[in-house]
This record gives C-alpha cells, structure tokens and sequence, in this order.
C-alpha cells in the first residue's frame, strides 16, 4: 500500500512502524476471510483491510478522529484472525493498537459513552466483581426491554443463564512435570473467561499436564492423575 508520510511525520519511531506496516499490505482482502466482523456486518470498513485504510487516513493526514473511524476501529474484536491469513505478513496487531492509543488520545467520546466504558473497566478484569454482576444480570434479564441504552439490553440479554462455579485451577500455581520434563508452559488465566467459561483453563490445564487437573470447576474436568 503506497503511504504519504512526511519526512516530519517519519521522525516518530511510531509512524515510522506504522508506516513500514501499512506498506506491506497489498489490498488482496485474504484476511476477509476470517474476519468474524466483517462475515457478521458485511461491510468492507469492519473489515482488515477497511480499518487498515481508516487508520492510514488518520494517521497519515495526523487528523482529529471522527465518529465513523472510531466505531469501525472499536468494533474490532482484536482476535488477530486476520493475521493468520494474511500472505504479506501485516502485523494488524500493532497497527490497530496504534491507532486506538491514538484514538484515545484525541478523541473525546459522549458522555454515555465514557461512563459505559468505566464501568466495564471497573468490572471485567476482575472476576469477583463480574461474577456480582452476571448475577445481577440473570436478575435484570427479564427487564432488558426497559432498558434505555441498546447496548444493555444487549448485554442483559447476553450474560449466561448459568454463572460456572469458581476453579480453583485458576488459582496461582505450578504443576510439578510427571516423568521427564519436556517443556514449561505459562498460562494466562485471563479476565472474564475465570468467570464466564472455567472449562477454558480447565481443559487447557488437561491438555498441557494431563495430571494437573485438581477437580477445577468439576464441570468438564477431574481427569484421573497418571492418565
Ligand atoms: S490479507 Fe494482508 S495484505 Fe491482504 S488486504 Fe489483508 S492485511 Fe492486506
Ligand atoms: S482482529 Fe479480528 S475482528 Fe479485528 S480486523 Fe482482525 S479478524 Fe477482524
């Protein structure tokens, strides 16, 4: 993809990078294959390579960011799905999390807007307070429809009906390697997965050490050590 930095521009080493990433796109599209936002909402602009475009624009031109660009580029998903199919190599990864730090610096969301966000940012990465709040969702869920905002209905509509029992496989911890060890393997707990979805770890635990599983949530684990 040809680029129009300037010398100036090119002087930040984060431009610079943008730029050598943009650069190696080559408009083929391959990643649209895979991009679940784009097979969902059909349109180029939520898609890699239409976000790709978006945040070239933005940088390139060193612009305030504008509404559209902001919702494409927050409907990201951030899977990286596109980069498992890209022929050129483009590192999405780096780009698209330039340009939300870019987004944040410049952009100033509406009120409702910024309040949901502290909100989520309160509750999310801590597994206890979500856990508080799906339950309180499994209560409000009958009177999503009275919700004024369609992002909490949304929401209200989405949280499990089921809130799965703690795993203790989530805890801090190591697993001694049984027989000869081959490899060490760090595994990120996560955030909402340790109170959405605790077969997740689980199951990943089992696949690793196939002994160190200690009854996890005891919904899909409790492999028999030695097996
Ligand atoms: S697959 Fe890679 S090179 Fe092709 S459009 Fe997508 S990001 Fe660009
Ligand atoms: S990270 Fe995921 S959602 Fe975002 S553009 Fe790539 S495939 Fe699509």
């Amino acid at each position: 993809m040809k680029t129009e930095f300037t010398a100036e521009q090119l002087e930040n080493p984060k431009i610079a990078r943008a730029n050598e990433i943009l650069r190696s796109c080559v408009h083929c599209g391959f990643c649209t294959a895979t991009c679940p936002t784009y097979q969902v909402l059909g349109d180029e602009l939520d898609s890699p390579r239409g976000r790709i475009y978006l945040i070239k624009d933005m940088l390139e031109n060193d612009r305030v960011p504008d509404a559209k660009t902001v919702k494409h580029i927050d409907r990201c998903l951030s899977c990286l799905a596109c980069m498992t199919t890209c022929p050129s190599g483009v590192h999405y990864m780096h780009l698209v999390d330039q340009a939300r730090e870019y987004i944040e610096e410049r952009y100033k969301r509406p009120l409702g807007d910024r309040v949901l966000r502290w909100i989520l940012a309160r509750i999310l990465p801590y597994p206890m307070r979500f856990r508080v709040a799906l339950l309180g969702a499994k209560i409000g869920r009958p009177f999503a429809r009275l919700m004024p905002d369609a992002r909490l209905r949304a929401m209200l509509e989405m949280a499990p009906k089921q809130v799965p029992p703690v795993s203790r496989n989530d805890d801090p911890q190591s697993f001694a390697p049984q027989g000869a060890r081959k490899k060490r393997v760090a595994l990120m707990t996560g955030c909402a997965q340790r109170a959405l979805n605790t077969d997740i770890n689980d199951a990943t635990i089992r696949l690793a050490h196939p002994a160190g599983l200690r009854g996890g949530s005891g919904r899909g684990g409790g492999l028999l050590p030695g097996r």
